[in-house]
Formats: C-alpha cells, sequence, structure tokens
C-alpha cells in the first residue's frame, strides 16, 4: 500500500473554496457582482460607460493581422513584452 501526502492542507481547500464561493458572486459578462451588475434599474446603481485602449492588446492584433505568412495563425501563441 502506497501513502502520499496530501498536496493540499485543510487551510488550502478553505481558501480554495472561499474563492469558488466568490467566484459565484461574480458576473460571467462583465466580471461585477452578479447582485449589482443583475439589479432593478429603479433601485440599483446607475453605471457609465468609459473606454479604454489596452496597448498591450492593441500590439498584438496589429502583429497577428500583419503575420499573413504565417501557417495555421490561429495556433501561433503571439506574446507583447514592455521594450526596455
Ligand atoms: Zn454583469
Amino acid at each position: 500500500m502506497t501513502t502520499r501526502e496530501p498536496q493540499w492542507t485543510d487551510e488550502d481547500r478553505d481558501w480554495m473554496l472561499g474563492l469558488a464561493l466568490y467566484r459565484s458572486w461574480l458576473c460571467p459578462l462583465c466580471g461585477g457582482l452578479l447582485e449589482e451588475c443583475t439589479s432593478h434599474e429603479d433601485d440599483g446603481p446607475e453605471y457609465q460607460v468609459r473606454r479604454r485602449r489596452c496597448r498591450v492588446t492593441d500590439e498584438r492584433l496589429a502583429a497577428e493581422e500583419a503575420a499573413t505568412n504565417v501557417d495555421r495563425p490561429r495556433a501561433v501563441l503571439t506574446s507583447v513584452i514592455k521594450k526596455e
């Protein structure tokens, strides 16, 4: 018989259960609290749209669009790093 040390302690499991519970409160669409973003307009918070551009994603998309000679481009992992 083989016995192994458990990989997770009771505290680890408690943290993971807490994290799973917290994630269950979040909206899969906007990432906010489900209770708030699905509240009724009359008694819930008001929202306004704020638009910003993610420059990292912008650079990655531009590089992917420019790489027209790559075979099966959806299989390529493109990363963006800060210039020194
Ligand atoms: Zn939402």
